[in-house]
């Protein structure tokens, strides 16, 4: 019976720290040098960010569907709850809309029903999924995004996602306690990712 060949990968060059750099100087003479560039590689691109279906999408029976735009993207789950949220929690979530004319009506349709919480972790994951939500009112996103597929408008616009790095980590914060989001190993990582991306 044949068994499948070992599979011999070189290790992911984003994993080594000290390169040998040769270098040849003006009078021939071969210099060689460690150089550590642990700050120049980016050794783990690894991010987690924060989703929120909003209650439209609960009362359209969407998130079979959302969910899996996501999972089906590469993206891995990290932690996943339902929750009714809260005016307190709303204004802190939306603090940077607290001027505008609509921030307690979006305070009010966050809280018409109860949301599902979701964390994904993936390689560049804040970025690639703002890309999959696509832009904010619906209207105007691209077809082929989350709301330019399910979306009509500003505000039932099926997602929220966080837009950058230091926002994921206070938005996780602010929904998730430490054991509620999962460290596990996917097996599937190669087959996403070349063995020097993750
Ligand atoms: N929103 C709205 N009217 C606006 C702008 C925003 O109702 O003119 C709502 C919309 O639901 C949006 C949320 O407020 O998703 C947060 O706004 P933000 O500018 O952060 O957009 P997002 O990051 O969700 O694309
Ligand atoms: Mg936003």
């Amino acid at each position: 019976m044949n068994s499948p060949p070992p599979l011999l990968l070189p290790p992911p060059i984003s994993k080594s720290l000290l390169n040998i750099i040769l270098q040849i100087n003006l009078s021939g003479i071969i210099i060689l040098s460690l150089t550590d560039t642990s700050n120049l590689i980016n050794i783990n691109r690894m991010e987690k960010t924060l989703v929120i279906l909003k209650p439209c999408t609960i009362q359209r029976g969407l998130i079979g569907e959302i969910i899996s735009r996501f999972e089906r993207k590469g993206l891995k789950l990290a932690g996943m709850k339902m929750a009714w949220l809260t005016d307190e929690i709303l204004s802190e979530h939306y603090a940077h809309l607290k001027e505008k004319p609509f921030f307690q009506r979006i305070k009010d349709a966050m809280s018409v029903c109860p949301v599902i919480v979701c964390c994904w972790e993936g390689v560049d994951a804040i970025h690639v999924v703002r890309q999959l939500a696509g832009a904010t009112n619906g209207r105007n996103a691209q077809p082929g995004t989350i709301r330019g597929d399910y979306s009509m408008s500003v505000q039932e616009n099926i997602v929220h996602a966080s837009d950058s790095p230091e926002t994921a980590i206070t938005e996780l914060k602010r929904f998730f306690s430490d054991d509620e989001l999962f460290d596990y190993k996917m097996n599937n990582l190669l087959a996403i990712y070349a063995n020097d991306e993750f």
